[in-house]
């Protein structure tokens, strides 16, 4: 154990770097993807720091460049989930011992790396294989994964400093003990930083991981295996499996020594996961924790009083960045009608400047949605829209997958404030928007409440402080992160800790201590000095 009371360094956000013509990161970050785009990487899986080839392998194309193939990787069958299982297991017997500022270090090397030499190379792969632009890919797989990781290891001690009182006679304390049997992370297409995120915080805490990245994000998930073997976890601590995740899932879930399931991705899945463990209850050695960040259907209202520029800067940058496939973009817009005609004037301007192609190309504000699946239903939407007559396209509405999967940034106008798009996720740079009559502003927000299953993130725009009061009180439970005069995306590790409620997940807010609680099982120890003598007491006599 230590042997002193270490200080850790004060966690500060990464400075998220510009990018602007001249920069040298911009020449780094080009030349990396030139680099990875002219080339391929043969993707392994990873089970006891040992690199698996399985020979089943399947291809990985950028979503804006579908025919282009810039890599394979290797999918798992039943035995290799089994083996990183047990591998995991045997490599907790040493690593949940590891003291802790060891395992700090690990991951302060890690966010160090990536702030420096991985840097270029991690926005890259992101850029070219999620399809962000550079901003997109900057904010994420470098500073948020960063800060997470500098984060995570502050917040580590702060748990850990949170000890009971003693008395003379007994000192009291508490050990934050990783969860007994091993933990599995499932993390979804969209955020590289949540990719690395899920398994880090687990392992950090002590715990030993089975890790199955998306289909979909694989060409950073193996920068990030790569990140993690050179800042020294070792091996056995995080283990990577690719293929079904329904085969995968299962088999993890099945285990007896089974002890935690960190999951970011749709609400569908989670609740099956959720339903799975369940089934499982009575073969777990112990109730696994169980914490799921997932689907929204996140809204921006706006007061007659609001600054209609800055609603429409809102709702082009919430909705539309990354094309609009966060959790957290604004995907329904409540205007009121004195305001719409500025709004619709700002909104249709911006649009009609907004450029989308290769993230290759800087001057692109928006590239490609991630797959195929993807591409098609929002395409369906759109196309049931365009018939419909209780809504109007007013921009976008066009769609190609012939290179890649552009999906135009797309304005819907509703006379129905519960038409479809209003209420399901799409996960696409869609926005529905509904007119309400000035005076009924407190109604609206009943209605945003009451529209869907979701309550990730919510908006309001307002100069009224009564009206921004009303709001905040109304929207109580239809939002875990709540921004006033602000878009709803855009949370910042150790600024706005970031989850929902409802079917949009546990909200264990990730980037916060609230999260890491969840991967450790306190033990008090009560140690009395001198031991009593005698089991009679006084009102005995
Ligand atoms: P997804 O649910 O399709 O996939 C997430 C993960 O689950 C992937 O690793 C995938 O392979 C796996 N998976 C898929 N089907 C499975 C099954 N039947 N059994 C077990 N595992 C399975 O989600 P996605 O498309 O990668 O990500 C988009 C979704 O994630 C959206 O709904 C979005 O709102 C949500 N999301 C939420 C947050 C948040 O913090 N609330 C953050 C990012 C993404």
């Amino acid at each position: 154990m230590g042997k002193g009371f270490f200080k850790v360094p004060v966690a500060q956000n990464e400075p998220v770097l510009s990018y602007a013509p001249g920069s040298k990161e911009r020449d780094r970050v080009l030349e990396a993807y030139k680099s990875m785009y002219n080339s391929t990487i043969d993707v392994p899986l990873l089970i006891n720091g040992k690199k698996i080839t399985t020979g089943n392998t399947q291809t990985v194309s950028p979503p804006h460049d579908h025919q282009h193939i810039v890599g394979t990787y290797h999918l798992a069958n039943q035995s290799h989930v089994e083996e990183a299982i047990s591998t995991a297991l045997e490599a907790r017997k040493t690593w949940s011992q590891m003291p802790w500022e060891q395992r700090a270090g690990i991951f302060l090397r890690a966010a160090e790396l990536i702030a420096g030499p991985y840097r270029a190379k991690i926005n890259a792969a992101t850029m070219m294989a999620q399809s962000k632009t550079v901003h997109q890919a900057e904010i994420d797989a470098a500073c948020e994964f960063i800060d997470f990781l500098r984060f995570n290891v502050q917040f580590m001690t702060e748990i850990y400093s949170d000890q009971p009182q003693s008395t003379a006679q007994a000192w009291n304390r508490i050990e934050y003990r990783p969860l007994e049997g091993f933990t599995y992370a499932v993390t979804p297409f969209n955020f590289t930083a949540i990719a690395g995120n899920l398994p880090a915080c687990m392992a950090l805490m002590g715990n030993v991981v089975v890790w199955k990245p998306s289909d979909s994000q694989v060409f950073s998930a193996k920068i990030i295996m790569d990140i993690f073997e050179e800042a020294g976890v070792p091996p056995g601590v995080i283990n990577v499996v690719f293929g079904d995740p329904v085969m995968i899932s299962e088999t993890v879930l099945s285990s007896p020594d089974f002890s935690g399931l960190h999951f970011t991705g749709s609400t569908f899945v989670f609740k099956e996961l959720w339903k799975q463990i369940g089934n499982n209850i009575h073969n777990y050695k112990t109730y696994p924790r169980i914490v799921g960040e997932t689907g929204g259907k996140d809204f921006i209202v706006a007061h007659p009083s609001a600054n209609p520029k800055q609603v429409a800067t809102g709702i082009v940058r919430g909705a539309f960045e990354f094309q609009g496939q966060k959790c957290s973009a604004a995907s329904r817009a409540y205007i009121p009608k004195s305001l719409w005609s500025d709004v619709k004037t700002s909104l249709l301007e911006d649009i009609s400047s907004i450029k989308m192609g290769s993230p290759e190309d800087l001057s692109n504000f928006m590239t490609a949605v991630i797959h195929e699946g993807s591409f098609d239903k929002i395409a369906s939407y759109i196309d049931r829209a365009k018939k419909d007559s209780e809504v109007e396209i007013i921009a976008g509405g066009n769609y190609d997958k012939s290179k890649g999967y552009f999906i135009e940034p797309t304005v819907i106008l509703t006379t129905n404030p519960h038409y479809e798009t209003m209420c399901t996720e799409l996960f696409g740079p869609v926005i529905t928007v509904y007119i309400y009559e000035d005076d009924a502003f407190e109604d609206t927000l009943h209605l945003i409440d009451q529209t869907s299953e979701y309550a990730l993130t919510g908006a309001v725009f307002s100069k009224d402080r009564y009206a921004a009061a009303t709001a905040t009180q109304i929207l109580e439970n239809s939002a875990g992160n709540f921004y006033i005069n602000d878009k709803p995306t855009g949370a910042v590790v150790g600024q706005q800790p970031f989850g929902g409620a409802r079917a949009s997940g546990t909200n264990d807010k990730a980037g916060s201590a609230q999260n890491l609680l969840r991967w450790v099982s306190p033990r008090l120890i009560k140690e009395t000095f001198v031991s009593p003598e005698d089991y009679k007491y006084p009102f005995l006599d």
